[in-house]
């Protein structure tokens, strides 16, 4: 028996489960459960990520703080994961004890016995008003290359140009608008740069089946490029751990999230009285042979292969056994864009009364054990689930059940037919190995070939010409049938648990596992009468997920660098005409007073207003109406200001907000108006 911990990556707690995030998840579900049908004894467990400047300003956003609302994400994230039958043995957080614990005990041992721990001063840009020092998503301005407005920190949407924050020309605040200046404070960081990281991971990536064959590849260019030191602080004000012996400094990401993997696995350990040691100790977990199974997105890779293995081998940690990386998704064979993007989420899919178990098995035949994309194709997810997964497996059930139920009262009889049980049976290694290797796609392409065999054999059998002819033959043939039903259920297993618990009730017969195989029906075995066991999906179906308008935008900036699946998972679906009421509700429509109109030096087009938008709150508007009004005739007016419009940063100043005009294609302008009586402040809807 093989004792295996396993994870899934940390999902990031500031956005909602999507379909991308479900290909890892799936994924590792399923080879956790044939684990389990193996009767090893597996512990898959993940947990939110829940610290970081997004989650601390998100809750700013709202008015809760952090705990509330990481508190929230944690029951919806749960929910998408039960709907979708991701069993985790423990699902956490990692803004708990136990991970705070071993982060310190990580830092302490790296910093005092290994002497890995340096600091350098950083400089970063800070945002006076906010007081904080900003990641480089939250920084936005022109483009140094095309010279496009509002484009991120990091890189163009419109060219493409990677950069750095301060290469921005007129950079902005994201937060609050403001200027950013530049200001240095001292980092800590991990030594990967070191001679005995380095030698230690040449090592240590060499173990055969360590990584797959193309993650050796890309690692071994990493080697090449050789490692720089990884920066482990924020400052405050910050949402995580603070440092224990450097007040004001914060554990970032690589020093705090993935340290989650262990300390959720603690608090599972203390409810179930697991010998943690057994799984994390180096020297314990040796002699305890315990297996360490990380799976993640390619875009992690790094952080897993190099800086993680080396974190956990200088601070007497057991280091992983095998990382399993993935591709990402494509919808419709449509590029993932980035914050723009558009997106599927699982519930979006539920919605659209999709089965869940239809996604599962769509992936399990599309995934293999390489670090290729995989594409939803709409079309084809629709074909394979009716053609195939109805088509050719439920089907069997439903041709021959209903013979057993009406001429032989739910008796199942000899099935001396062995030709084609024999053949379902010599497959069983082939679609072990092929589930233990994560060459999913191979596993179905088997399965699937035996269930059109079985069909072929009622084809040539005809049931429904013995039922007059010849009866014992009929028995047999049905028997036969739902035998190799019964076998093909099992090996399907991991990828439909739900369906395959109610084909066990028809069947009659205990869970299964895969030692179960082959145990026959013994004769004269009851049967239940067959009720459906699954519908096929509908063209209605696919496009209520399309109507869906799954089109939100992406969740906020993420400071993590690639630490959640969801920044490089996002997909797009085609954008609708229409739009929800949910999306509708977002924009924030009030009534504003115009207390004072100005015209701007050196614009030809702009006015710039000052709006009152109750509870004496004014806001600074640029609006291009110059051509239509004169700043007397504004001033007192009443209009429409959109309230919730991220405050953008022009050349003139900064802009707060929108307000609604009408026009027409010869230019010429008609500002929105509530009717006499409507008050500053009052909600549009
Ligand atoms: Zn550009």
């Amino acid at each position: 028996m093989r004792r295996i911990l396993v994870t899934s990556a940390l999902p990031y707690a500031n956005g909602s489960i999507h379909l991308g995030h479900l290909v890892e998840y799936i994924q590792t579900d399923i080879w956790v459960r044939f684990q389990k049908l193996q009767e090893n004894q597996v512990y898959y467990v993940c947990a939110d990520d829940t610290h970081g400047t997004p989650i601390m300003l998100k809750a700013d956003d709202e008015g809760i703080t952090p705990e509330d609302l990481i508190a929230r994400m944690e029951v919806e994230h749960k929910e998408d994961f039960d709907n979708f039958l991701i069993e985790f043995d423990f699902y956490g957080s990692t803004n708990n004890l136990a991970t705070r614990e071993i982060a310190n005990d990580i830092y302490g041992k790296l910093k005092n016995d290994a002497k890995l721990i340096s600091q350098t001063p950083v400089e970063q840009f800070f945002d006076p008003k906010k007081r904080l020092f900003l990641p480089d998503r939250y920084v936005k301005g022109t483009c140094p290359k095309c010279k496009s407005d509002d484009q991120y920190g990091d890189s163009c949407e419109i060219c493409g140009n990677t950069h750095v924050p301060t290469d921005l020309v007129n950079p902005y605040s994201v937060i609050s608008g403001e200027t950013p200046i530049r200001k240095t404070s001292n980092h800590y960081f991990f030594n990967l740069s070191d001679d005995r990281c380095t030698n230690f991971l040449k090592e240590w990536v060499s173990k055969p089946d360590r990584l797959q064959p193309e993650a050796r590849n890309k690692v071994a260019e990493w080697f090449k490029d050789g490692f720089s030191d990884w920066d482990i602080s924020r400052d405050a004000p910050y949402f995580g751990f603070e440092i224990p012996d450097a007040p004001g400094k914060y554990f970032y990401v690589w020093l705090d999230a993935p340290i989650g993997y262990f300390g959720t696995f603690k608090t599972l350990c203390d409810q179930r009285g697991i010998d943690f040691k057994s799984f994390v100790d180096a020297a314990k977990s040796k002699s305890s042979q315990t297996e360490l199974i990380h799976f993640i997105g390619k875009d992690i890779l790094y952080f897993h292969a190099l800086f993680f293995p080396a974190l956990l081998q200088f601070s007497g940690y057991r280091t992983p056994t095998q990382i399993f990386a993935h591709g990402f998704l494509t919808v419709n064979g449509k590029k993932m864009s980035k914050s723009r993007g558009t997106f599927i989420t699982a519930r979006n899919y539920l919605e659209s009364d999709l089965n869940p178990e239809w996604l599962r098995y769509y992936y399990f035949s599309k995934l293999n054990s390489s670090m290729q994309d995989i594409d939803l194709n709409l079309d084809d997810f629709l074909s394979k689930v009716n053609g195939d997964l109805v088509g050719k497996f439920i089907n069997i059930a439903s041709r021959c059940a209903k013979f057993i139920n009406k001429e032989f009262s739910n008796s199942i009889g000899p099935t001396k037919d062995h030709g084609i049980l024999k053949e379902i049976l010599n497959n069983k290694g082939a679609i072990a190995a092929s589930y233990e290797t994560r060459e999913y796609s191979k596993a179905i392409r088997i399965i699937m070939s035996l269930a059109d065999h079985v069909n072929q054999y009622i084809d040539k059998k005809k049931p429904w010409k013995l039922i007059k002819e010849d009866k014992d033959s009929l028995l047999v043939v049905c028997s036969t049938a739902l035998e190799s039903f019964r076998i093909l259920s099992l090996y399907l297993k991991p990828v439909l648990p739900q369906t395959c618990q109610e084909i066990e009730k028809f069947l009659k017969i205990k869970p299964q596992l895969w030692k179960d195989v082959d145990c026959f029906f013994t004769s004269n075995h009851q049967i239940s009468p067959y009720q459906h066991l699954m519908h096929r999906m509908t063209k209605k179906n696919m496009q209520k997920l399309t109507n869906q308008h799954a089109n939100e935008k992406g969740t906020s900036p993420k400071s993590h660098g690639g630490e959640s699946p969801a920044d490089s998972n996002k997909i797009n679906v085609m954008t609708e005409k229409f739009i929800t009421i949910d999306e509708f509700t977002k924009i924030k429509l009030k009534v504003a007073r115009i207390v004072k109109a100005e015209h701007v030096e050196g614009a030809d087009k702009l006015i710039k207003l000052q709006l009152d938008v109750g509870q004496n709150k004014l806001k600074q508007v640029f609006a291009g109406i110059k051509s239509a009004y004169s700043t007397d005739e504004l001033e007192g007016k009443f209009t429409i200001v959109v309230a919730n419009l991220k405050p953008r940063k022009m050349r003139f100043g900064l802009s707060e907000g929108m307000v609604l005009a009408a026009s027409n294609e010869k230019g010429d302008i008609f500002l929105i108006s509530p009717e006499k009586g409507a008050k500053e402040g009052m909600e549009v809807k």
